[in-house]
């Protein structure tokens, strides 16, 4: 199952404080729309960091699993050796 971020646009409130906690730089802000957008979801690490912080609770994410022993995932690493 793909993991799939989505921010409810109505809800949002461009604080983008989603944009400055996503430790993999997900989001982004779109100064047209004034409104933070997924960028890169690709990149997400399912922290739910963004989720947890988002004062107006936008933000959702579907197909997701939490792994415990991270380290030893393969595809988990092999996607964060970008960032490390
Ligand atoms: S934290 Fe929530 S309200 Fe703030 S920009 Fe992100 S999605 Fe919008
Ligand atoms: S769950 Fe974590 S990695 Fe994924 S978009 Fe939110 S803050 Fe970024």
């Amino acid at each position: 199952m793909k993991l799939e971020i989505s921010v409810h646009e109505q809800a949002c409130r461009g604080c983008q404080m989603c944009v400055d906690v996503c430790p993999t730089k997900v989001f982004e802000f779109d100064d047209e729309k004034r409104l933070c957008v997924v960028k890169h979801e690709d990149d997400c690490i399912a922290c739910l960091s963004c989720a947890y912080i988002c004062p107006s609770g936008a933000i959702t994410h579907t197909g997701y699993h939490v792994v415990k022993n991270f380290y030893r995932d393969l595809a988990f690493c092999n996607k964060m050796e970008k960032f490390i």
